[in-house]
């Protein structure tokens, strides 16, 4: 009873009330306005410490990692004034950008996992620590001048007017070149937060502007692990299509005029049990593509299993009929070219495969379909007349679109 009730109290307070509880004594700690503007030299901090959160709930180790480098580089930045703050600022120029674009190149695992730790570990030793060597060596007096880090002995590196720029653009391209191929939001809000990187370490020493970029780079990689959360949740893994959980918010949003079509695979079951439950998945997948470019203005969604919605707005049945049988059509048309599990790796020795899993495979859909009238009223109504239809295509042999 009393665990029930403190486990409502802490779904009401938890994170938010906590986050505003710590503002509110904050501010009354911090009574004279000195302290205050202390207080809010916090800020970007807090905004780390959001994204470090997120990224842990969501276990997202390269994210928490890079906000952390984030930090630790804000931190190293606001250094007083002297040789130390000049060789943390050169450090930091060369290692944050190709760290966060290594993270890039990895992969997420949990936090509090042996590899998870490594990629902190990875990420906060070191900047400290090269600061540190390159102070222990006394090469304070080298550094001087931005960019002079490497020093004249190396010839190759004499030659690169400036060391930073080019780690800028290599950082900078092997983040785009991660993010252009995993196609992820996560690695997409890497390559803005090596850019913000850049950015910020490029504004002059001790001005505010790099801190603002930093926080801007903070602030993307949190945005992108609740992006990634929401479209966890609002997308199908498998097909991409939009998933059930989504089609509420469409069918609220749907005026006087619409239809809904309910689409449904012909002897599904029969399929997996004759190709194997994976290829099952392939042709699920390629059907999914078929009904993502549906014409007429219509919107798919995967409904569950083997069945989809596609949700046309202000369109009337009749209007639709042809768009729904040209689907149809095309489904009934194409030739799935599958790749079985006994697949051999590697070329075959000929030069030619003679491709032994490959599979030309074809599957039918039935369809329903029906619009808002009269009798069916509102979304859920049409929904369920047009799940009858299909039944109706079901019985009077498949492969057809019903009324
Ligand atoms: P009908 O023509 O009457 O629709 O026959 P059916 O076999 O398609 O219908 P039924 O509802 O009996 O079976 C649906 C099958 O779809 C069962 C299941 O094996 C398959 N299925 C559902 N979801 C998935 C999935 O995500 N992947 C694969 N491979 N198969 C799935
Ligand atoms: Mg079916
Ligand atoms: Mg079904």
């Amino acid at each position: 009873m009393a665990d029930s009730y403190l486990r409502q109290v802490r779904k009401w307070v938890v994170p938010g009330g906590l986050v505003v509880l710590g503002a509110v004594v904050g501010v009354r700690l911090a009574k004279d306005p000195q302290t205050l503007t202390g207080l809010a030299r916090g800020y970007p901090y807090a905004v780390f410490g959001a994204a470090a959160l997120l990224a842990w709930r969501f276990h997202r180790s390269r994210v928490l990692a890079a906000v952390l480098a984030l930090a630790v580089v804000e931190w190293l930045l606001r250094l007083d004034p002297g040789p130390t703050a000049q060789i943390a600022r050169t450090a930091s120029t060369l290692l944050l950008p190709p760290i966060l674009a290594s993270l890039a190149l990895t992969h997420d695992r949990g936090v509090l996992t042996t590899r998870g730790l490594t990629q902190l570990a990875m990420v906060l030793v070191p900047t400290p620590a090269v600061a540190l060597l390159l102070r222990s060596q006394g090469a304070a007096l080298a550094v001087t001048q931005q960019g002079e880090l490497i020093g004249p002995a190396s010839s190759v590196w004499a030659a690169i007017p400036d060391p930073e720029l080019l780690v800028f653009a290599v950082s900078i391209t092997v983040a785009a070149a991660v993010a252009v191929y995993r196609k992820r939001t996560v690695e997409n809000g890497f390559l803005w937060a090596v850019v913000a990187a850049c950015l910020a370490l490029t504004a002059a020493s001790g001005s505010p502007v790099s801190t603002v970029y930093l926080m801007a780079g903070g602030l993307v990689l949190g945005l992108s692990v609740m992006e990634t959360g929401y479209r966890m949740a609002y997308r199908d893994e498998l097909t991409g299509l939009p998933s059930r959980r989504a089609l509420p918010d469409a069918l609220v949003a749907l005026r006087n005029r619409f239809s809904i079509a309910m689409v449904d695979i012909d002897h599904f079951k029969k399929f997996n049990d004759k190709h194997g439950h994976d290829i099952g998945d392939q042709v699920l997948r390629m059907v999914a593509a078929k009904l993502g470019r549906v014409t007429g203005g219509g919107r798919a969604y995967r409904y569950g299993g083997e069945e989809f919605a596609v949700v046309f707005p202000g369109k009337s049945r009749d209007e639709v009929m042809s768009d729904l049988e040209e689907l149809r059509g095309t489904i009934e048309d194409s030739t799935f070219t599958v790749r079985g599990r006994l697949r051999p790796r590697g070329k075959p020795k000929n030069g030619k495969r003679k491709s032994p899993g490959k599979k030309n495979l074809t599957v039918t859909v039935s369809i329903g379909v029906a619009e808002r009238n009269g009798r069916h009223t509102t979304p859920d109504k049409v929904l369920k007349a047009a799940d009858k239809a299909l039944y109706r295509a079901k019985r009077a042999g498949r492969n057809r679109v019903s009324t």
